[in-house]
């Protein structure tokens, strides 16, 4: 599959979730077993990418976030129909319900696929919550191949200024190839990108979850205290974070681990696009302990503890300062 295919399809879930956006039906969330929340747009993704990826790369397994499990609760059957209804327009044969189950548990969000040679991972909407609040969220895409992240894709159809005036844009690496950004215009020229020349720390900035559930926020502060950063960090949701950083935008990222949840693990498909993005434009993504994410763990970084992000100058310094205040 070319990278201007999934570029295309990319752009139609971009469109859908715009309009999945625009109608935001009531009620505009369901509730997983783990009680976070999924949307219309979270499943509506993973039917068309998955649909997609069956069609043109059948023999690559995709360990996805979301599962059927949804469609088993008592409204489900409404769930369905109004997926149904969305993702209908990009099909030129008729969606039925079994289409769409079909399709969806395609992706696997557990450990079962993730251990294959070569396997996609999609989350279909990061930042679930950025989505619900009309801010920043991301289609996040990429291919692991022995461990390493080779390929990676990102959606952004509410972040503004990076391609053009209007929001939305469209990020890619392939490994050894650089960073790329486009708008979501068809006919756009992508554009290599680079992360930020800031080595001074006075000069940096900092990004960070806009949900407190997601960080551990007043260790957030004395971190950022500590290495000596005047600017307060800025809050964005999902992987839009990855491409601020590797566009040159900000300077550096943190996940810090909630001190009710020390031992939570990253999931796979919240870091692989990112991170080589990030990697592609020159910067460094490592755990809190300065260890590289090992993607060979299953369907999350087992053996890695949150995430440091950086555009690479200023990651021996952001550690250093991590391991001082014991985040
Ligand atoms: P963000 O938009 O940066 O807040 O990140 C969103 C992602 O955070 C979601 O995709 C979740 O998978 C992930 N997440 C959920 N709970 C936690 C947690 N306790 N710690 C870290 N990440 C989490
Ligand atoms: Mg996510």
């Amino acid at each position: 599959m070319t990278t201007a295919q999934v570029l295309a399809f990319l752009r139609q879930c971009a469109d859908m979730t715009t309009r999945i956006q625009k109608d935001f039906i009531t009620p505009a969330t369901w509730e997983k077993k783990d009680k976070s929340p999924v949307t219309v747009g979270d499943l509506a993704v993973q039917t068309l990418v998955a649909a997609r990826l069956a069609e043109q790369t059948p023999d690559v397994p995709l360990v996805a976030e979301e599962s059927v499990d949804v469609f088993r609760s008592e409204d489900g059957p409404r769930f369905l129909e109004i997926v149904a209804k969305y993702v209908q327009p990009y099909f030129t044969e008729t969606v039925t319900s079994e289409k769409i189950l079909a399709w969806v548990s395609r992706g696997k969000n557990d450990d079962s696929l993730a251990n294959a040679s070569k396997f996609w991972t999609l989350d279909p909407i990061d930042g679930t919550k950025g989505f619900l609040r009309k801010e920043q969220y991301a289609t996040a895409l990429a291919l692991i191949e022995n461990g390493t992240v080779t390929l990676g894709f990102l959606g952004m159809p509410n972040l503004a200024g990076l391609a053009g005036d209007a929001p939305g844009c469209l990020m890619y690496a392939r490994r050894g190839e650089g960073t790329w950004l486009g708008s979501l215009d068809a006919n756009a020229t992508f554009r290599q990108v680079r992360v930020s020349t800031h080595s001074d720390v006075r000069d940096a900035t900092v990004l960070r979850s806009v949900e407190s559930g997601h960080t551990n926020v007043s260790q957030m502060d004395i971190l950022v205290e500590r290495i000596g950063i005047p600017n307060p960090p800025v809050r964005m949701d999902s992987q839009a974070k990855y491409a601020v950083l590797a566009s040159g935008g900000s300077d550096l990222m943190f996940r810090l681990l909630r001190a009710d949840l020390r031992e939570y693990k990253e999931k796979i498909w919240d870091q692989a696009a990112g991170s080589i993005l990030l990697e592609e434009a020159g910067g460094r993504v490592t755990d809190l302990d300065g260890r590289p994410f090992d993607f060979t763990q299953g369907s999350s970084l087992k053996k890695n503890r949150g995430v440091c992000a950086s555009n690479g100058l200023l990651h021996d310094v952001a550690l250093r300062a991590l391991q001082e205040c014991g985040c």
